[in-house]
């Protein structure tokens, strides 16, 4: 097939990189939000592009994907800001994913054995580790430092691609509903919405994060993505030097580039419902106390939540749909969405390039269709 315009549906961090990719190339591109751009998920992350402390299994197709994508970030962050102009305050502090206890010694030591593989990652105990991160307490008594993993301010970084779209000519609906109905054969995509009218294109990206689960009637496929809730926390003036981004198996804590602290996250089962609550933002500040010892008693002055479109292996879907090939699902990023942005942009942007169809062969791991072929194959046995 050939295709000179798009749709995406959803304007997200994905929906709005896709979007980006897609306009830079000459398509015509019209994205259709329900409410506001970069509202969900994307506007509440902590913004982390940390394909090491993220993975700590193996290095399966999901570590390398996000890895490929960390390395996009130098020349996605000057695109974006030479085509926005605008900063999204990308800094490369380096991270350190600490232990607290002997037992969690030798999963480090692992993991620092094979992510060397793939970049520069030290181990680092006693008076390293202090005078990496001196504000640490001593309760952490080793952590794996990942120089190469950088954060960005998430909300700067979606306005920013917003702004970019717009300068390059993209069709921005805000505020276009629920989709009502959709419809796609070999000839192209319409998509019609509760609020906004209709729209037809000749592919169609969708990007519609936790809530794409709700898709499934309209997409005709099952899409395992459910909605998982996360809790986060900001300190604006806090009364500690932090210089990592530094995880623990608990919380991460993340300076940003005007001075505050972030703080996240929950992972909690809540439905739709995006509130904070005293339980989920008070472990936070349990541990924030714990881990940097001049926190105790601060309270947080920002508390806010976000929903991580999940999938039942936390892996994203991207590619086209099974018997609608003019439709790529660039979904269920789960805790990656910041990191993957770019990779999941370019994916875009190759299929778009050779004409839609089949998706790039790199992208068969995250095949759309994967969990209807584990479910046939289950049947069959
Ligand atoms: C607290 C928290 C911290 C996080 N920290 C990080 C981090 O540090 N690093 C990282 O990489 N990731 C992080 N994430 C994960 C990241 O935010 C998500 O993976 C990413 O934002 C997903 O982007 P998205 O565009 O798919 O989803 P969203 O940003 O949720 O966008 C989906 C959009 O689709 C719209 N939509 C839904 N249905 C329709 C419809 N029918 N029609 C039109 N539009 C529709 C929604 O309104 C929404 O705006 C974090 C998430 C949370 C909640």
């Amino acid at each position: 097939m050939s295709a000179a315009s798009v749709l995406i549906v959803g304007g997200g961090i994905i929906g709005l990189s896709s979007a980006f990719e897609a306009a830079s190339r000459g398509f015509a591109v019209t994205v259709l939000e329900r409410g506001e751009f970069g509202g969900q998920a994307s506007g509440a992350a902590a913004g982390m592009l940390a394909p090491y402390s993220e993975n700590g299994e193996g290095p399966d197709a999901f570590f390398r994907l996000c890895l490929e994508s960390l390395r996009l970030y130098p020349e996605w962050v000057s695109r974006v800001e030479y085509a926005s102009g605008r900063k999204v305050e990308w800094l490369r502090t380096g991270s350190l994913h600490a232990a607290l206890h002997e037992a969690d010694l030798l999963p480090l030591r692992t993991r620092e054995a094979w992510q060397r593989r793939f970049g520069a990652v030290e181990y680092a105990d006693g008076d390293a580790l202090r005078g990496l991160e001196p504000a640490l307490h001593g309760r952490a008594i080793a952590a794996l430092y990942c120089p190469e993993e950088s954060h960005v301010h998430a909300p700067k970084l979606v306005s920013a691609l917003e702004q970019a779209c717009r300068n390059l000519g993209v069709r921005l609906v805000p505020r276009a509903g629920e989709v009502a109905a959709l419809d796609a054969d070999g000839q192209g995509v319409r998509v019609a919405t509760s609020a906004a009218g209709a729209y037809a294109a000749d592919a169609a990206v969708w990007c519609a994060g936790a809530w794409s689960g709700t898709h499934e009637a309209l997409l005709g496929i099952p899409v395992p993505v459910h909605p998982i809730r996360g809790q986060i926390c900001a300190y604006e003036t806090p009364p500690v030097d932090v210089r990592h981004m530094v995880f623990s198996s608990q919380a991460y804590w993340v300076r940003k580039a005007d001075g505050s602290l972030v703080c996240g996250a929950s992972e909690d089962v809540s439905g739709f419902d995006r509130s904070v609550t005293d339980a989920g933002i008070g472990r936070l500040v349990r541990w924030s106390g714990r881990m940097f010892p001049s926190l105790a008693g601060t309270v947080p002055d920002r508390r806010w939540a976000g929903l991580r479109p999940a999938t039942l292996d936390g892996w994203p879907l991207l590619g086209p749909l099974p018997g609608r090939s003019r439709i790529f699902a660039a979904t269920g990023h789960y805790r990656n969405g910041i990191l993957l942005s770019p990779v999941t942009a370019a994916a875009v942007g190759e299929w778009l390039g050779e004409g839609g169809g089949s998706a790039p062969a790199r992208l068969a791991p995250f095949a759309p269709d994967r969990f209807v072929r584990l479910g046939n194959a289950e049947a069959a046995r």
